[in-house]
């Protein structure tokens, strides 16, 4: 940490959080250390460096310089003690789990999460012997129920892609603490507007993707550990027990000097090593940028879809909207208290004329780009039932808000008004 980073307000961490003028250059912008190895001092300083017995970098699967300072201001970010970057939002989410949990053990998550999630842990996770059990997150009766010995998490979104369903992090984690057992959420589409460790979330995964990155250019994901959680309360030996490939150091217990950092810690030196799934140091470059901007961009990207969601309302082919800003929305009261003024900068609605209109729709667009991404500068539209959803079952999509006439819109920060033009051609042109 810098001699600044504990006194700055959010904004300014965006800006210079984890970072140093570079020592020999004095270089403002963070380098990219396009590197894969590291020079040791002497064989005793390589051997305490793999041994843990002191922190520094050994070699690129394990850690970066770059790297380092995303991964610093991710943390001060969102409160955390630390955070691990991963090459993407996948390998951001599958770390955090496999971090904790392992075959026979059980975790309970969002029955709305994004569709890659969905899959990884419907279809993946079921064959390394983890079970994921499915449910509402405002069902706290039915989580409990679900909970047992081999629970090991509750997982959600906070801001469900693509239902826009708002999870209440707060009750959430009450029950998760109640039971002995973390939450983790996904914020990826909340990210600087909402700070879940503030309402008591234990991880934090984003997709970095999305949002961090903002322009669409790069692959990434961070972890962020609140420290808050106590892993030594008997249901996490994977964490707490003596680690074979360490000669059977116990993280707990051997990090504590440095604060509660075991999660953080035992994810980057046991599954980043192991399974590398690495960040590249100029990703995280390029995420540094995004950073720096993220406050303006997220401000911007939600006051212009609070105006497009108005202009769809209005428009007499659009047949249905969600849109968590209105006050009809069932998840109104939840954006207010966790999104304060925003709500967040996705929309979803159905086109008049069901599946053929929503083509002719999509086919119309001009400035708006068809893709499956979302936290771009530029505004996006999905057709999520043909595409993120598509590898899920009818059911399995009608849980997760997928109806086939549903068009997702992730707002970008362009003028209102060309996107208003663009999405009144459109939707004209689909009725013909
Ligand atoms: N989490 C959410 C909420 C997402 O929307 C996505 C991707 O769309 C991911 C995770 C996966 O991220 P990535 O595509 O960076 O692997």
């Amino acid at each position: 940490m810098s001699k600044i980073d504990g006194k700055l307000k959010t904004e300014s961490i965006l800006v210079h959080g984890g970072q140093e003028p570079d020592p020999n250059t004095g270089s403002i912008a963070v380098p990219i250390h396009q590197t894969t190895a590291y020079q040791f001092d002497s064989t005793q300083h390589a051997a305490d460096l793999f041994a843990l017995k002191q922190f520094g970098n050994i070699y690129v699967r394990l850690q970066n310089p770059t790297t380092t300072v995303f991964e610093k201001r991710m943390a001060l970010l969102d409160g955390g003690v630390g955070a691990l970057a991963a090459a993407s939002g996948m390998a951001a989410v599958s770390l955090a789990v496999l971090n904790i949990a392992q075959c026979g053990d059980e975790i309970i998550a969002a029955d709305s999460l994004y569709g890659g999630t969905y899959t990884l842990f419907s279809n993946t996770f079921k064959k390394f012997g983890i079970k994921v059990h499915f449910i509402k997150t405002s069902d706290l009766a039915g989580i409990q129920k679900l909970i047992n010995e081999k629970t090991k998490a509750i997982y959600a979104e906070t801001l469900g892609n693509p239902k826009l369903d708002i999870s209440d992090i707060e009750e959430l984690a009450e029950l998760a603490h109640k039971n002995g057992i973390p939450l983790i959420v996904d914020n990826t589409l909340t990210p600087y507007i909402l700070k879940p460790i503030e309402y008591g979330a234990d991880i934090v995964v984003y997709s970095a993707t999305k949002f961090l990155c903002g322009h669409g250019t790069s692959l990434g994901g961070v972890i962020v550990d609140s420290g808050k959680f106590n892993w030594d309360n008997g249901k996490f030996p994977i964490i707490s027990a003596p680690d074979e490939s360490y000669h059977g150091l116990k993280f707990t217990e051997a990090f504590k000097p440095f604060g509660n950092i075991a999660y953080i810690v035992k994810a980057r030196v046991n599954l980043m090593r192991d399974l590398g799934s690495v960040i590249s140091p100029f990703n995280s470059f390029l995420f540094l940028q995004g950073l720096e901007t993220l406050h303006l961009r997220m401000e911007r990207h939600c006051e212009n879809a609070a105006k497009i969601a108005e202009f769809l309302r209005g428009n007499s082919n659009v047949a249905w909207i969600n849109y968590p800003g209105f006050e009809d929305n069932s998840e109104y009261k939840r954006a207010r208290k966790y999104l304060k003024k925003y709500s967040g900068s996705l929309i979803g609605f159905g086109i008049k004329g069901g599946i053929n209109a929503g083509k002719k729709f999509i086919e119309s667009l001009e400035l708006i780009s068809h893709v499956v991404n979302l936290g771009d500068a530029r505004t996006l539209a999905t057709h999520p039932a043909t595409t993120t959803h598509q590898q899920l079952s009818k059911e399995e999509q009608l849980a997760s808000g997928v109806t086939e006439d549903f068009i997702r819109l992730s707002i970008g920060i362009e003028n209102t008004e060309d996107i208003i033009a663009d999405l009144d051609n459109a939707l004209k042109k689909s009725q013909i």
